[in-house]
């Protein structure tokens, strides 16, 4: 079992030789509280996007997570509201709206999670929202860097994978490839 695991009080059971984490998460003003059961829980993934600079990154760049769309409880569902992307990539001929939800808090604009229905077995709530502790990801995967701003400073870690827009591996497929999801 992977240390990491081991010390979070917050597993909450094994299915499948899949450990299965409960994700716990907040707003800043606590109006909108959400828990989820992730087998993805390391957040490794920096997305350098415009959205995810703009509406969650203060850094430069937020980092998403996976969790189990069919088990989310949010409580305070008043309070969240949705934002869907205006989006023109370079190679695009017209701006399109993106099927994706950003879910945000509309009291104190906190950032939640975004779902993307063209996956509804799946949520990515943003680890900036979570409040239960995170395992340390060994190794990390900084993605959309053709949309970076000039002055975020992008480490260069030498297990780092690095991707002008996005990467050959899903979030599931990173967590499988080190291991990190079996007992
Ligand atoms: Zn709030
Ligand atoms: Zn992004």
């Amino acid at each position: 079992m992977n240390k990491s695991y081991r010390k979070n009080k917050k597993t909450v059971g094994l299915s499948l030789r899949k450990l299965v984490m409960l994700l716990e998460g907040s707003c800043h003003c606590g109006a909108v509280r959400f828990s989820v059961q992730s087998q993805q829980p390391y957040p490794y993934m920096r997305c350098y996007c415009s959205i995810c600079r703009k509406t969650a990154g203060g850094g430069g760049y937020a980092i998403n997570l996976s969790g189990d769309h069919r088990t989310l409880k949010v409580e305070g569902e008043d309070y969240l509201t949705v934002y869907h992307a205006r989006i023109q990539n370079p190679e695009d001929a017209a701006p399109f709206v993106s099927q994706g939800e950003r879910r945000f808090c509309r009291q104190c604009g906190s950032c939640l999670w975004v779902y993307d229905p063209n996956y509804p077995d799946l949520m990515h709530p943003f680890a900036s929202a979570i409040d239960t502790e995170l395992p340390t990801p060994p190794e990390h995967t900084h993605i959309l860097l053709d949309f970076a701003a000039s002055w975020v400073e992008i480490p260069k870690l030498p297990n780092d994978r690095y991707f002008d827009r996005y990467p050959d591996e899903s979030i599931a497929d990173w967590h499988e490839r080190l291991e990190l999801t079996t007992d």
